[in-house]
Parts: C-alpha cells; sequence; structure tokens
C-alpha cells in the first residue's frame, strides 16, 4: 500500500496555505474534506445537502458522511501512490476508518494557539479561479484583489468564516479532533510544526520533516 500524509491541526492553522509546497514535494495529490463539501453544496448534490447545516453552524459533519466520501475519493487512479489529507480525520472514527482503507506514514501538526485563530480566519479570502489562500493582513495579494499566482480578479470569503462559527469550530476541534494527536502519537506517527511564525518558515520545518 502506498503511504499517505495527514496534515493536522485546528481551522486556520495554515493547513491549505502549506498544502501546495507538500503537494510541489511529494507529489502527492491534495484531499481536503472541507473543499470536497463546499464543491458538493456549491453543486446541490444529497451530499451538500445533508453536509449543509452542520458546515454553516461549523459543527462536525457525521464520520458516516465523510468515510463514504473518502473511500469513493481514494478509488481514483490519482490516489494509488498515496494522497495528502488535508482536514481529515477529525475524529477518532475516522482515524479508524482510515487505517482500514490507506496506510498513513506521518502526520504533520501545525500547531497555533487559539488566541490566533480567530484574526487569522476572519481575514481568510481566496482565489474563486484556482483557491490560492490569502489573509487581509498576514497574506495579501501583491496587487489589491489580483490574485499572485493566476491573475484573477474575483476573490471570495466563506460563509462560515465569521467569529461565531469559528468558536463552534474550535470547540468542536478541542472536543472530537484534538485526541487524535495522542492516537497518532501512541502510533509514532505524529511530528508537530510551529504554525505560529511565518508562512516560509512553517514551510521550511515542514520540508524538513517530509
Ligand atoms: P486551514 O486550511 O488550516 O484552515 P489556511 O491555510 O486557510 O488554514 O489559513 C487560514 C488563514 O491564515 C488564511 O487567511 C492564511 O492566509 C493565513 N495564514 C496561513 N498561515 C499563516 C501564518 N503562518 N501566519 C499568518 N497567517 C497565516
Ligand atoms: P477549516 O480547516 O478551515 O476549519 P475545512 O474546510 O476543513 O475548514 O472544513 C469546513 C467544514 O467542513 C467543517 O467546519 C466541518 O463542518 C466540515 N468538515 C470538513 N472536513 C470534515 C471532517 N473530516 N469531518 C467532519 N466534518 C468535516
Ligand atoms: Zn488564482
Amino acid at each position: 500500500m502506498a503511504s499517505s500524509i495527514v496534515l493536522f491541526g485546528p481551522p486556520g492553522a495554515g493547513k491549505g496555505t502549506q498544502a501546495g509546497n507538500i503537494v510541489a514535494i511529494t507529489g502527492k495529490p491534495q484531499v481536503s474534506t472541507g473543499d470536497m463539501l463546499r464543491a458538493a453544496l456549491a453543486a446541490g448534490t444529497a451530499l451538500g445537502h445533508e453536509a449543509k447545516g452542520y458546515m454553516e453552524s461549523g459543527q462536525l459533519v457525521p464520520d458516516e458522511v465523510i468515510i463514504g466520501l473518502i473511500e469513493e475519493r481514494l478509488t481514483q487512479s490519482d490516489a494509488s501512490d498515496g494522497v495528502l489529507f488535508d482536514g481529515f480525520p477529525r475524529t477518532i472514527a475516522q482515524a479508524e476508518a482510515l487505517s482500514e482503507i490507506a496506510d498513513v506514514s506521518v502526520v504533520i501538526a501545525i500547531e497555533v494557539p487559539d488566541s490566533r485563530i480567530v484574526a487569522r480566519i476572519c481575514g481568510r479570502y481566496t482565489c474563486a479561479n484556482c483557491d490560492a489562500v490569502y489573509h487581509d493582513t498576514f497574506n495579501p495579494t501583491q496587487t489589491s484583489g489580483i490574485c499572485d499566482h493566476c491573475g484573477h480578479s474575483e476573490m471570495k470569503r466563506r460563509a462560515d468564516d465569521n467569529e461565531e462559527t469559528v468558536r463552534t469550530r474550535l470547540a468542536a476541534y478541542h472536543a472530537q479532533t484534538a485526541p487524535l494527536a495522542d492516537w497518532y502519537r501512541h502510533r509514532d506517527l505524529f511530528v508537530a510544526v510551529d504554525g505560529d511564525q511565518d508562512i516560509d518558515k512553517v514551510s521550511q520545518l515542514i520540508s524538513a520533516v517530509l
């Protein structure tokens, strides 16, 4: 079984921001359950319908929905050499299911204190064309409103990136996701990097792990 990588951390830790670099180094495709759910929502599928209320309020989507989504994704040909999981697994049940269907070689945890999270998430915006991630103050586009990567001029913000929903997402993280750190530590798969520093510094630390 080809090995996969898990990118772990609270909402707003910088998982999506760091994923591009990891994909470039490893050649493994990024599999973001959040992106997949948002695509389902935008496409108006039954799955999107089921996930909508949870996502809008900041709660986790039920495990069986997420596990089904991942099982299907891993059957695609580009996943045969392993993938980069971003935002999955988020519960022990998801990690147990994953261990049955894929081989995880390392879990890279981006650690950021709660006190930083609201500012990070409430300033987040992305390119509507290529999904490059920016921040109003910490990582703005070089030319206002124009994507550095693709030149597109339309940016978007997520409906759930507001202070109230962030608090619910952080609570869900601490109650349901953070316990996974010990679950992976016991399996000797857990590597933590300090995410409370410049984006480039975090990239360097992650490159060293890889
Ligand atoms: P996640 O995928 O973990 O939710 P993102 O990668 O979308 O997080 O990052 C959340 C926000 O924080 C984005 O606006 C991003 O530009 C910004 N950000 C990411 N990494 C850093 C960092 N090291 N320092 C400051 N801001 C960051
Ligand atoms: P972030 O990392 O910025 O919190 P994501 O894009 O990963 O955001 O997730 C957005 C929302 O999608 C979550 O708040 C949750 O409702 C749902 N979601 C994404 N991944 C999962 C997962 N593995 N398990 C349960 N819910 C998920
Ligand atoms: Zn772009």
